[in-house]
């Protein structure tokens, strides 16, 4: 059985509204505000998703679990993950390794980064050191540098023999 090594990038953003939890990779950080959206909103966590999705050449989140569907309302998005890894297993491939960029102007995310990066690697099955979480400002610019939202670029490097399903 041929070995592959395939590389999958994934983008989200969502708003920042006030009487949300801010969640980041599956952990909360403390906030005045939180992200809007239709399931929890942890862009973090959506981003990882689809990077996870492209490389496993699977369909996206948005067509996995639309935001028209009712079941998805304030869905738990590590229950959301599991489900991308059982679809990533099925596929006979898993994640080498996941690296992730937060685009927040706040809060500052330095006093969080391991802690998202490990929860990100728990979720993967992942050693911690598999897993790099960077946070950016966005220098005042753009929705993200005027604190409107927060979003999310992650890259996952895929291993396995892939088969179709
Ligand atoms: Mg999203």
């Amino acid at each position: 059985m041929q070995s592959d090594v395939r590389v999958g990038i994934g983008y989200d953003i969502h708003r920042l509204v006030a009487g949300r939890r801010l969640l980041l990779g599956g952990i909360e950080v403390p906030f005045d505000r939180g992200l809007a959206g239709h399931s929890d909103a942890d862009v973090v966590l959506h981003a990882v998703m689809d990077a996870l999705l492209g490389a496993a050449g699977l369909p996206d989140i948005g067509e996995l679990f639309p935001d028209t569907d009712e079941a998805f309302r304030g869905a738990d998005s590590r229950e959301l993950l599991r489900l991308v890894m059982q679809r990533v297993h099925t596929r006979g491939v898993r994640p080498h390794n996941v690296d992730v960029i937060v685009h927040a102007e706040a809060p500052k995310l330095t006093p969080h980064k391991r802690a998202i990066a490990e929860s990100i690697a728990e979720l993967l099955n992942l050693p911690a050191d598999r897993v790099g979480v960077k946070a950016k400002t966005g220098e005042g610019l753009g929705a993200v540098g005027t604190g409107e939202a927060i979003a999310c670029t992650a890259a996952a490097l895929l291993v396995g023999s892939p088969r179709s399903v």
